[in-house]
Formats: C-alpha cells, structure tokens, sequence
C-alpha cells in the first residue's frame, strides 16, 4: 500500500485501526526520501527515525499525531543530527540539544524523518541558495519553477506528499509564500505563541516557528502539540493556549474581513486576480462581510525596505558568533581577526555577505539614526496602520504571492509595486507579530497559487477557523505533486 498524500487524520485512523504501523510509514517515507533528487534533505534520519517508529508499538487513539512522519527544517537544533542551516559556516555541527519543538513532537509520538534544506541561514526567498544548492517546486517535473523558500526542503517535501506535516521557519514569509508557490497551507502563528528555542534566529523580533501541511486542519493539529510558554525561551509566552484542531469548524458567522485594496491592485495577473476575487465572493455568499479598505501606499511601499534593514541588522548582530571558534570550522591564524575572517569569508555565502553588509552599514554609528532608527519608526507606523484595520475587522485577506511560482533567474522590477507591495506585503504580519496563514485557491498552468489571512495577536485559532471555512468552499485541499 501507498501512504504517499495522506493526511494526518487519514493517517492517524490507518494507524489506529493497525493496518498500518509507524515503523512501515516510516520506511516508506524513508525510502523516497533516500529517492529524492531535489536536493530537498540536509540529512535523513534513518536509524533515528527507525529506532523511534519501532518503539511505538500501542496505538493512541486520542493522539492524532502519533506515529505520524514529519521533516524539520535544517535550522532547528536536533540532538546528535547535524544541523546546518544549509551553510557551510556549520558543516559538521551536532548540536547536544532538542530545539522545544522538536522535543514536543517526539514527545508526542511524531516520528522525525530528516532535517531539510533551506536557503542559507533562512536568509532569502527563492531556494536556491543552501549550500548543496536549490531546491525546485515539485509541481513543476521539468525543474524550472522555484519552490520559494527560504523553506524550500519542507514546503518540497509536503507537497510531494512524503509527510503530512513540516516544519518551517517564518521571519519575513518564509513558510507562507513557499506554501503559495507550492499548493499548502503555511502558517506562522502568532510571535511567541511557540517556543523558539533551539530555533537559529536570524531576526527574532521578527521570527516564528511555521508549519506546513496539505490542509488547514493539519495545521491546527501541530499547533495543539506546540504551542505554550517553554522555561527555556522567554521570548514565548504565557498565555493559556486555545484547542486548535477541536474548535476548527465553530468560525464566527459573522466575521469581518478587509481586503487591502493597494495590494490587489498591484497585482497584475488576471488569473490569479480572478481566482481570488471568487474567493471573495464565497466568503460573501457564505454570509461574512468583506470590505476593500486601503492603507497608505507610501507605507505600504515602504514594507520591504523597512524588513530589510531590520532584518538585516538583527541579522547582523545575531550571526555574530559564527565566528569559526564559538561555531564553524577553525581556520588556523595569526590573529584572532585572521581566524575569524577565514572562517566568515569561506563559510558564508554572496547572499549573506551583502545582507552583513547592509546590516553592519545600517547599524554604524553614523548611519544608524538615518537608517536603523527610521526603520524601527516606520515599523511602528506600518504596525500602527495593521491594527487599526483589525479594531474594525477580525482579518485581513489578500492574495498571498502576485504569481504563481516564478521561473529560476525570472527577474522582477525592484521598483515596482508588484514587488515592493504585493510580492512582500506579507511581512505585515511579522512586523505586528500577528497570525498568518497561506491557503492554495487556484492553479495556473499546473502550477498553484494561494490566498492569506491574517488576525490579531492570539487569535490563532479564529485564523484557523476562517482558513478552514474558505477551504470547506474552494473544496482545494489534500493536493499532492504528482511525483515520479
Ligand atoms: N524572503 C524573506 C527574506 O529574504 C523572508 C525570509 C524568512 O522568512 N526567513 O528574508
């Protein structure tokens, strides 16, 4: 039998009645891993994996992630696995520890399967920058289409139907825009709601755990095992957690939504304006109130360069112990600054550099009010406008990605709106530390595209609730890539 494609709860009740054991989904999932030829795996499992699935041998029936397989996403700290965030600044890294989430999953009964490819140091957007090179969109065979990133080994994965569920990472959109490109749902729940620790952090104020899965409710599932306050993260918090998976279907009928008119209308392709534009009209029909309401386009066009020298900065100051003596390879040296420019300059690659750069050059003295300094203002400002939509409205709903999966090297105009607005506009959610979940509603030319809502701080379940509703409606859910 073939368990490639099911879902958690397809899975959970194969395993429950015993037709299935861990250890047989296990060494299926294993197998096409061992398979894969899109560079989608760091490193795989195996005995890890093996070892874990043998030991659950009694069934657990109120537990619907047991047994079930997942991937990580190779900047999750994993005890005794290499973890490199796809850089060779951590070849041969072996962290002693269990990033908390990982720990919860196992401690759950989920079986890890391997740890995944990303762009290097989650830094970027396009899979194509991890040290062992891109990973592609799995919907297109011919290897020409990006499958978005930096996510790209756990968005490939699901939607190869290898694994119900992954996990990403989301500082800017890094699990929702690859689960647009690649027929998922991604979601970055609210900032602090799971643990970050034994994450890599590249911007925490900016950083979230993400999961990937192949239907809304999968995703409320992961995020029943995950969320909550952990000891060793005090960045997370401490307010009680909600019942995710159990209250899915109890949306509220008379939901809000807003619809960000300048968005949209930076979007330039038909299909995808027409495909979401029938979504609206669904949610509509199915008696909520939607409303195009507009936000500044100076702020909104100021989105991306605002993430991009926070981002960087942190970046920056973050990554700092790279050094090739608290982490990374030694390079042998006169000095300590011979040491650790060896070490930086063979570790990391182009991308990162120039984000260093940017980061350095925005946090130098001289430098730091005019561009450090703004950016934190105008976050505040883009913050400030985010809310007060939400005083009025319980979401906002936008195309998540103006295109479908863009070719490798396709270049887009910097300048323009339709990538400074609608290509990133989805890092409103990470400067506000709001819910915010991808859903696929289209395709065009075989190739699918998603939608996103967003909520308010700790409303993640109604966030699930309203994506579960719009899935009850597209009835597009479940979709696997038909792999070879
Ligand atoms: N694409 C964004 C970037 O380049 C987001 C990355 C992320 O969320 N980790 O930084």
């Amino acid at each position: 039998m073939n368990y490639r494609g099911l879902s958690i709860d397809e899975l959970h009740a194969l395993l429950v009645a015993k037709k299935v054991t861990p250890l047989e989904l296990a060494q299926e999932v294993l197998a096409l891993a061992k398979k894969d030829s899109n560079n989608a795996f760091e490193y795989i499992m195996e005995k890890e994996a093996l070892d874990f699935a043998a030991s659950l041998t009694e069934p657990e029936e109120n537990n619907p992630l047991w047994g079930i397989p997942f991937v990580i996403k190779d900047n999750f700290s994993t005890k005794d696995v290499p973890t490199t965030g796809s850089s060779n600044i951590l070849k041969g890294y072996v962290p002693v520890f269990d990033a908390t989430v990982v720990e919860k999953l196992r401690a759950a009964k989920a079986v890890a399967i391997g740890k995944t490819t990303l762009d290097e140091l989650a830094m970027g957007g396009t899979g194509t920058s991890g040290h062992l090179g891109m990973t592609f969109n799995p919907y297109d065979r011919k290897h020409e289409r990006l499958v978005g990133g930096s996510s790209c080994g756990s968005a490939a994965v699901t939607a190869d139907g290898f694994v119900p569920f992954a996990l990403g990472s989301d500082t800017g959109d890094s699990t929702r825009k690859p689960a647009s490109y690649a027929g998922l749902v991604g979601f970055k729940p609210t900032w602090s709601r799971i643990s970050r620790y034994g994450l890599f952090p590249f911007a925490p104020s900016l950083d979230t755990v993400g999961i990937f899965s192949r239907n809304v409710k999968d995703s409320a599932y992961v995020l029943d095992v995950l969320a909550g306050h952990d000891d060793r993260d005090f960045t997370s918090s401490v307010k009680p957690v909600d019942e995710y998976a159990k209250d899915i279907e109890k949306v509220n009928p008379k939901a809000k939504i807003a619809v960000i008119k300048g968005i949209v209308d930076s979007i330039s392709d038909k299909v995808v304006l027409d495909k979401f534009n029938e979504t609206v009209e669904m949610l509509i029909n199915a008696g909520f109130t939607v409303d195009f309401v507009e936000i500044d386009e100076k702020i909104l066009s100021s989105l991306f360069p605002t993430y991009f020298v926070i981002s960087c900065a942190e970046a920056t100051s973050n990554n700092a112990n790279m050094d090739g003596i608290k982490f990374g390879p030694y390079y042998n040296g006169q000095t300590f600054e011979d040491v650790v420019t060896q070490a930086r300059t063979n570790g990391f690659g182009e991308l990162i550099k120039r984000r260093f750069i940017i980061g350095n050059f925005a946090l130098m003295k001289e430098n730091q009010k005019d561009l450090f300094l703004r950016a934190q203002k105008n976050r505040r400002v883009i913050v400030n406008a985010v809310n007060d939509i939400l005083k009025e409205y319980d979401f906002i709903y936008c195309p998540a990605a103006p295109s479908i999966a863009p070719k490798v090297g396709e270049k887009s105009d910097r300048l323009s709106n339709e990538y400074l607005i609608a290509d990133n506009h989805l890092v409103i959610a990470n400067f506000a530390g709001l819910p915010s979940i991808t859903l696929p509603i289209g395709t065009k030319d075989g190739m699918p595209f998603g939608a996103n809502f967003t909520g308010r701080a700790f409303e993640d379940k109604q966030v699930l609730q309203m994506a579960y509703e719009l899935e009850k409606h597209t009835g597009f859910k479940n979709i696997v890539a038909k792999g070879e």
